[in-house]
């Protein structure tokens, strides 16, 4: 059976850019990719995508006819999409035993995803049925102030309990910025402290406390960093994707069968 991957991240922080590089190194590494995109609004597409959502419904005029705004538009693109998601994973389970990955690409705006019932309808759909490992794609250039970085963690936080799936962080674009400064923080609370002190506009009270959750949330955490641009982290991605693939087995698989 494939791993099921759902690439998940704020906007601007390189998921598709991302995404492009995982399928090309699936198909250099000799694996079996399947590629979906599930972000109505994407002008170009880097990648070559299985389905794509966009061949199903067209979001321009899902505005017009609804009368909606570009975020409404998108969000009511993917509700339509979802109502079908059932005929998405039947063509996925045909092609299953000739696949190693599935990659699934999400809308720009985070939320639109994960903060929608069409978002959790697909992820639930695929986590039924395959193993399915969540990917929370960090731009880490952007998260080298103590705010941003928590805010961001805080995200993903949100993410893991809502999905309750296995989730790995991908720190994106380490061309420019290198993760060691976030891997420190993550595994020494000390270490962020100090960076907190040192950024005045922050509330140290509630960064001490949050810090304190986070610790135990980072516990249960994968991390790799990759560059989507210079292709740097690929091995170490997709090690931590089958680690992670094998946590769904051992706990979530259970877990999912109780809850029904
Ligand atoms: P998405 O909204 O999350 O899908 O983000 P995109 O893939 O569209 O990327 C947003 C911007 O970040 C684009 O300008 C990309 O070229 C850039 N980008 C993505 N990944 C990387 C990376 O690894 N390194 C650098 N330097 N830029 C990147
Ligand atoms: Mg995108």
């Amino acid at each position: 059976k494939p791993i099921i991957i759902i690439v998940i991240g704020m906007a601007g922080s390189g998921k598709t850019t991302l995404m492009h590089r995982l399928v090309a190194h699936v198909q250099e590494s000799g694996k079996r990719g399947y590629v979906l995109n599930l972000d109505p609004a994407v002008t170009n597409l880097p990648y070559g995508a299985n389905i794509d959502i966009r061949d199903t419904v067209k979001y321009k005029n899902v505005m017009k006819e609804y009368g909606l705004g570009p975020n409404g538009g998108i969000l009511t693109s993917l509700n339509l999409f979802a109502t079908k998601f059932d005929e998405v994973v039947g063509l996925v389970e045909k092609r299953a035993p000739e696949l190693d990955y599935v990659l699934v690409d999400t809308p720009g705006q985070i939320e639109i995803f994960t903060w929608s019932a069409s978002g959790a309808i697909i992820t639930e759909a695929f986590a039924s049925t395959f193993p399915t490992v969540v990917t929370y794609v960090v731009d880490t250039p952007r998260s080298t102030s103590p705010v941003t970085f928590m805010s961001n963690m805080l995200y993903a936080c949100g993410i893991l309990y809502k999905t309750r799936l296995p989730l790995m962080l991908a720190f994106n674009k380490t061309d420019i910025t290198q993760h060691q400064f976030a891997v420190e923080w993550m595994e020494d609370f000390e270490k962020f402290q100090d960076a907190v002190e040192s950024d005045k506009s922050y509330n140290a009270n509630l960064s001490r406390s949050l810090c304190l959750v986070l610790d135990e949330f980072y516990q249960n955490l994968r991390k790799v960093g990759v560059s989507a641009i210079s292709g740097a982290g690929m091995k170490e991605f997709f090690e931590t994707v089958d680690a992670c693939g094998q946590d769904y087995m051992q706990n979530y698989r259970v877990e999912l069968e109780q809850r029904r």
